[in-house]
């Protein structure tokens, strides 16, 4: 540590010329960085790019979206229906985007039709090293909103159909995350 300047300490100096940061064993390891005679060829230099960990822990709060993750780790879907107009979400919301009254919990189906797919070659982080994989939007009957989720068990997207019956299953270790549900085809 730099010794603390104490500027009302008669005759004490008010700078350090001294001070120096405390040493640390980590940083980037470089070996070899070309260097120019002449600073002007510094211009054309290409970018130094370095490789660099990075790790995020953070606290992250479900909200009034919490019931839909205790249902999906107890193998159950739950969307929810307006008290008022009926209209039923797959994807849950407190309130209702028709009219505006509160919602109320409901369990969904466990088979429902594929309303759309895709195929994904590319992703996020997290998903990167499942590609490719297919995305399904699932339509269950009485439900007015379709639920994003995987679907395995199926080849390629040639042996995936518009309206092909699929059935929810469920991590057995639940993460607590919208992955915990995914889709299979009906055999
Ligand atoms: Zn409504």
């Amino acid at each position: 540590m730099a010794k603390k300047i104490d500027s009302k300490t008669a005759g004490s100096p008010r700078f350090n010329p001294a001070a120096k940061l405390d040493e640390v064993m980590t940083g980037t390891t470089v070996f070899n960085i070309p260097f120019p005679k002449d600073l002007n060829a510094l211009k054309g230099m290409s970018p130094i790019v370095i490789k660099h960990p990075y790790f995020v822990e953070y606290v992250h709060s479900y909200g009034q979206d919490s019931p839909f993750f205790a249902g999906l780790a107890n193998k159950k879907i739950l969307g929810t229906r307006c008290g008022k107009c009926n209209y039923t979400y797959a994807t849950p919301r407190m309130h209702c985007t028709k009219c505006g009254k509160e919602t109320k919990w409901v369990e969904l189906p466990q088979e429902g039709r594929v309303h759309t797919f895709t195929t994904c070659y590319y992703g996020s982080e997290e998903f990167l090293k499942d590609t490719p994989f297919h995305l399904v939007l699932v339509e269950f009957d009485g439900v007015d909103t379709l639920l994003l989720a995987r679907l395995i068990g199926v080849e390629g997207p040639e042996d995936i159909k518009i309206g092909m019956k699929v059935r929810a299953k469920f991590r057995r270790n639940s993460q607590l995350k919208p992955t915990d549900v995914y889709f299979v085809p009906v055999a």
